[in-house]
């Protein structure tokens, strides 16, 4: 079979939308048109009805019930709600908010802004596989906590931490606990009761559904979560998100849980090969190559790489028929280093030779023996030129 390039390797970015998640959302674009919340007609009725089946779907994936999952534009608007909703609830209450280094833009950027209207911010270092110490969460609590949150897992290295033992810490001290689970979400088991968790957020364009839709949970008893809406209207998702529904995006998103669900298990293995195939391919051949992340809990379809002695962003140009990226794609659009890197100890120079590679549901074999070979030859082509002398350079 002919290879089709580029060769699509930044899934942590965004990941194609399957195509059965494209089937099922068709016809709410089409015949059933209507508008979830119109109550009087048949055009309603089954768009909320399809609203109903995906919340369902969406909540079994991650063992909650229905009526704990809120329905955003992604995980970005559903970490804005999480934080400043509860920020803004509890603010009576107390001040201090403890997060973590490595954490996404949505989070450490809401935290910004809740710390310029007078909340507390904690940020906790990571070890070099990028895990936060639970005793340090433990250690970091006041009695004006009022939220902890931590990724479960990590979009630049794929790190995985485990929520089970800071939840517990949180519930202990009566402290709210919320993730972003966005790269975690329909790619390993994830369960908020196990992990001990009273919001999560994630988004659907993650786990091969559409764009512009997402998903916040919030436990719905032990603790009752007090959580101000940020969107005042019409009163849409029981008072929380008001705005019409995305029916089709919700559909989809539906589908995609569904389909995560029940190919996970085997979906992972496949991918966990094809990523060692690939790292192994490089480093064996290269040599002086460190993967970056943790190598036993680890998201099965992450490498990151640094690449000694080569600028990340000429590796890049110079492999055109390949789509990866230096880091997350919301820090490569303001062109900063990245901060999670930084955050396990990379220095600045081995920042800007690292290269995230994110495997998906669509990739082949072939593909991954392509990226193997054009990496290969482009670190060697690089590194040949920038060892030759200018005068000699063409
Ligand atoms: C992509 C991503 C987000 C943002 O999700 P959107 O749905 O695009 O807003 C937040 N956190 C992590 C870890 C991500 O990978």
């Amino acid at each position: 079979m002919a290879l089709s390039l580029p060769v699509y390797l930044d899934n942590h970015s965004t990941t194609r939308v399957d195509p059965r998640v494209v089937e099922t959302m068709l016809p709410y674009f089409n015949e059933n048109f209507g508008n979830a919340a119109s109550k009087h007609h048949e055009f309603g009725w089954r768009a909320d009805a399809a609203v109903g089946h995906a919340r369902a779907a969406v909540a079994r994936l991650i063992g909650a019930d229905s009526g704990e999952i809120f329905f955003t534009s992604g995980a970005t608007e559903s970490i804005n709600l999480a934080l400043k909703g509860v920020a803004e609830g509890l603010g009576s209450s107390g001040d201090q908010i403890i997060t973590a280094a490595t954490e996404h833009e949505a989070v450490l950027d809401s935290c910004r802004t809740l710390e310029r209207a007078g909340f507390t911010i904690t940020v906790l270092p990571v070890d070099a596989a990028g895990r936060v110490d639970p005793d340090d969460v433990k250690r970091s609590m006041t009695p004006r906590t009022i939220l902890v949150t931590i990724m479960m897992a990590n979009n630049e290295i794929g790190t995985i931490t485990s929520m089970a033992e800071i939840g517990a810490h949180c519930r202990e001290a009566g402290v709210l606990f919320h993730s972003d689970a966005t790269q975690a979400v329909g790619k390993v088991p994830v369960s908020v009761a196990d992990a001990n968790l009273d919001l999560m957020s994630f988004s659907a364009h993650k786990m091969y559904g559409p764009k512009g839709v997402g998903a916040l949970f919030v436990r719905s008893t032990h603790p009752k979560i007090r959580i101000t809406s940020q969107m005042d209207g019409g009163g849409h998702e029981r008072g929380l998100r008001s705005g019409t529904l995305n029916v089709p995006g919700i559909a989809g998103f539906g589908m995609a849980a569904e389909l995560a669900r029940q190919e996970m298990a085997g979906e992972s293995i496949r991918l966990a090969s094809l990523r060692d195939v690939l790292e192994e391919g490089i480093v064996s051949q290269l040599g002086d190559v460190t993967v970056n992340g943790d190598r036993k809990s680890r998201l099965p379809h992450n490498a990151n790489m640094t690449f000694p002695g080569v600028k990340a962003d000429r590796l890049i140009i110079g492999m055109k028929d390949i789509a990866v990226s230096t880091g997350s794609a919301c820090s490569s659009a303001a062109q900063e280093p990245s901060h999670v890197l930084r955050a396990i100890g990379r220095t600045g120079e081995e920042v800007l030779s690292s290269v995230r590679f994110g495997l998906g549901r669509f990739t082949t074999a072939e593909e991954i023996q392509f990226t193997i070979n054009r990496v290969v030859q482009t670190v060697q082509t690089v590194r040949a030129r920038t060892l030759q002398p200018a005068h000699l350079s063409t």
